[in-house]
């Protein structure tokens, strides 16, 4: 076999606030043939996902930064094009954390094959891979949804906050879903079917999540922390539940928010009403993965829960599309269609 072109994106600096294009490269470079025991994959899709943010800076987290010059890390779904490792033959194809690249090379650790005659392959990066496990998990673990409870979730249109939503209608909550602007509102209540929808970016929404909740909030499933979370706060009920998946919103800061120290309202808050609230990582409940996949791919499969996805076309279009991401331009779980099968 001729030497293969691959294409692949790097980190070329860290971020300081929001990414811009100039923090990404674009590389063009020869791979090499599998070694013993690999194989040689072909991306087809690439998910792009908040915690790439994370990923770009050196700051401490629960995951190792990229390097400077590394390819951007992100998962996606392949197709073997060459095998020298038994348990993959030509054709099979894989999920797993290939990085921002058209082609690329596993010992096989970390992948996962799926069957594409059961969903659309890309699922196995949204609904049936790692959003909707995220939406999953931190809901029924954290959550604990009880019928007629009031369930208020952020991000709601997104990858992870559909799914949630959807999940609290089945366990029979009153479901409130926040998102921003009109068309990402109405889909929450026409498409997905929740009880409320509320746009987090005028002026009196936090008067108008106060009407929304009359029996105040049960559980809220924090994505995004900032504004929303400050209007969230004063309505949590006694013995609320607040499963913390993610605070997009401070992903580009660079310097704490003004203002007063919040931390003893906040504490006295936890200890009057005893709060729960707890973070999670996705990682935590990777031995639920056969619940999730049985539950989630049952629902779809039953019609009871629906996803958008959100597909740019072309690696080269990665960089723009996780920018954007990270201001709310995206409209449901966020893919890069980077080669077809
Ligand atoms: P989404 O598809 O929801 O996309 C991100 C959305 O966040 C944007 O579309 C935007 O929606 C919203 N957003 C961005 N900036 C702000 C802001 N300043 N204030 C309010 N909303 C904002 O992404 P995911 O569903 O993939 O991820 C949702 C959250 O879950 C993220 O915080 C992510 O980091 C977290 N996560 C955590 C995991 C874990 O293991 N703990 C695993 C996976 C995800 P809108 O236009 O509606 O404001």
């Amino acid at each position: 076999m001729p030497a293969l072109k691959n294409h692949k994106i790097v980190l070329a600096s860290r971020p300081v606030g929001e990414p811009i294009s100039d923090d990404f490269r674009f590389v063009e470079e020869s791979i090499a043939e599998p070694g013993p025991g690999e194989v040689l994959l072909k991306t087809l899709w690439l998910s792009l996902d908040p915690y790439m943010r994370g990923r770009m800076s050196d700051a401490k987290s629960y995951a190792e930064p990229a390097e400077i010059g590394q390819v951007m890390p992100g998962g996606g779904v392949s197709k073997v094009i060459a095998s020298n490792n038994k348990a993959f033959t030509v054709g099979d194809i894989v999920v797993g954390y290939t990085g921002w690249q058209a082609h690329s090379k596993s010992d096989g650790s970390g992948l996962r094959k799926i069957d594409p005659t059961l969903a659309p392959i890309s699922t196995a990066l949204g609904v049936l891979g790692m959003p909707g496990m995220t939406a999953y998990t931190g809901l029924l673990n954290i959550g604990k949804p009880q019928a007629g409870e009031t369930l208020v979730v952020a991000a709601a249109s997104g990858a992870v906050g559909a799914i949630v939503g959807q999940i609290g209608k089945i366990k029979g909550c009153r479901v409130v879903g926040i998102a921003g602007g009109p068309n990402k509102v109405r889909y929450l209540t026409e498409e997905l079917g929740f009880d409320v929808g509320l746009d987090h970016r005028v002026p009196d929404f936090a008067d108008q999540l106060r009407a929304a909740v009359p029996n105040g909030i049960d559980i809220y499933f924090e994505n995004v922390g900032g504004h929303v979370w400050d209007a969230v706060f004063p309505l949590l009920n006694r013995f609320a539940r607040v499963p913390v998946c993610g605070l997009i919103a401070h992903y580009n800061n660079v310097a704490p928010p003004p203002g007063p120290d919040r931390t003893p309202a906040l504490m006295r808050s936890v200890l009057s009403n005893r709060l729960t609230i707890q973070g999670f990582i996705v990682l935590d409940f990777d031995a639920q993965r056969g619940d999730f996949l049985r539950d989630v791919g049952g629902w779809l499969k039953a019609g009871k829960l629906k996803y958008r996805e959100d597909v740019v076309h072309g690696l080269e279009k990665a960089p723009e599309a996780l920018i954007g991401l990270l201001k709310g331009r995206n409209f449901g779980k966020l893919l890069v269609k980077v080669a077809d099968g």
